[in-house]
């Protein structure tokens, strides 16, 4: 692996979560073009959104507690570049990720449109329903490491209307140029987040044909993802976040309680093979299971990640960050090193099983380190191994993006015709 991180733009990009950065007095962030800092994140994280070498969307830790130890700089030089140092180090040219033109804009009900849909990378990332339950019970329940209850009221509207969001959904479409919604719920007593979500995923699905995904705990009745499937959602994703039975008792008692680990992993093998089940087509099916690595020992997240894998699933990683105003706010985050195996395994893994990464045309994330990203951190002779491998998918890619545009530019005519009439 190539360990300057002049030249891999992956290692910078899993440091710089585990370290952070410092904004330089020299950088406005907003002056620049770049995205208000926002601290909802699906709970997970805030920062500052860029760009790095390689087209690496990230979404880099500058509030935290941690940073305050970071090597990182994000300065902005006289002639108006942005760089990220190591020290008085220069280390690479970043961009700021653009901000969207209708971030400033309001619904036609009056709400500030990025409080109904935000942009994390190149996807909008609604949160639909009220806050998740395990933050009103009468004792709260709610994972540790999550911040969704805090932004109550602050960064994000409480309840969001399906014509709200589609009016979103269209400005993002046109103006943003999105590939790909994310539905995301917490907890809600009677599994009623899929019967929430279903009308923003119907309406949507019609008014734009964009990829769609739904990450929600798991429903009991598995027939449901078969709805879905029909329905146009196209990936739906599982937070178990630890594989060991006791850690994900200890970071997740809401979910513990109410539906146990097993649940979880049932709903991501179930969902892996009904992808498996149909016959290839152009509206594909992903199941996701998604981990906190830096929580529970990395050969833990690995044998996740293995799991997952071997199940026909995705592994999706996120790096563990101490949120402020969470109950892990004083946890330390992981060490570049405890992580690189993780996500070197994340690569090989879903190489190995032949899994679709990176086929979705347009869809960066900021906020993990997708497998194909993590690319980067293994050897040369791993990357070797998997060159066909990478061909391939790249012709699938291709393949793909084309069909799929055409689908997207027919909807955009269509929404404009209906629009304007
Ligand atoms: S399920 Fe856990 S991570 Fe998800 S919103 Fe609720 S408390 Fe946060």
């Amino acid at each position: 692996m190539e360990t300057d991180l002049r030249k891999n733009p992956g290692l910078l990009k899993l440091d710089l979560y585990c370290k952070g950065a410092h904004i330089d007095d020299s950088l406005q962030v907003t002056d620049e073009g770049g995205r208000p800092i926002l601290r909802t994140r699906a709970g997970l994280g805030s920062g500052l959104e860029a760009i790095l070498p390689d087209n690496l969307w990230t979404n880099i830790p500058v509030t935290e507690r941690f940073v305050r130890h970071s090597p990182y700089v994000v300065r902005r030089r006289d002639n108006g570049e942005i760089w990220i140092d190591q020290g008085d180090e220069p280390i690479c040219r970043i961009t700021l990720a653009p901000r969207p033109t209708w971030y400033d804009r309001k619904t036609s009900t009056g709400k500030p449109m990025p409080q109904v849909g935000t942009l994390q990378g190149t996807y909008l990332g609604v949160y639909p329903s009220k806050v998740c339950e395990y933050w009103t019970e009468d004792s709260p329940s709610n994972c540790k490491f999550c911040s969704v209850g805090l932004n109550l009221g602050s960064d994000d509207a409480e309840e969001k209307r399906v014509q709200e969001v589609l009016e979103v959904v269209a400005a993002a479409r046109d103006e943003s140029d999105i590939t790909y919604i994310d539905f995301n719920t917490g907890h809600y007593a009677g599994e009623t987040y899929l019967d929430i979500l279903e009308p923003y995923i119907k309406a949507v699905k019609k008014a734009t044909g964009c990829l769609i995904g739904v990450q929600t705990p798991p429903h009991s009745d598995l027939s449901r993802y078969d709805r879905l499937k029909e329905i146009g959602v196209n990936r739906v994703s599982f937070c178990f976040e630890l594989f060991h039975p006791e850690h994900f008792e200890k970071v997740c008692p809401g979910k513990a309680e109410k539906y146990g680990l097993e649940r979880y992993l049932q709903a991501v093998e179930y969902n892996a093979r009904l992808g498996r089940a149909g016959k290839l087509d152009f509206d594909p099916w992903v199941s996701n299971g998604e981990i906190i690595a830096g929580l529970e020992p990395p050969e833990w997240s690995i044998k996740a990640i293995d799991w997952i894998t071997s199940v026909g699933a995705i592994p999706t990683v996120c790096v563990f960050r101490p949120l402020k105003g969470t109950d892990y706010e004083h946890v330390p985050p992981p060490k570049l090193e405890e992580m690189l195996p993780v996500f070197a395994r994340q690569y090989e893994a879903c190489m190995e099983q032949g899994l679709p990464i990176a086929v979705a045309p347009n869809v960066n994330v900021s906020l993990v380190m997708l497998p194909w990203e993590s690319r980067w951190l293994v050897p040369r002779s791993v990357r070797r191994r998997f060159a066909l491998k990478e061909a391939k998918m790249a012709a699938m890619r291709k393949i793909f993006a084309h069909r799929f545009y055409a689908t997207l530019r027919r909807h955009d005519a269509e929404r404009r015709a209906a629009a304007a009439s």
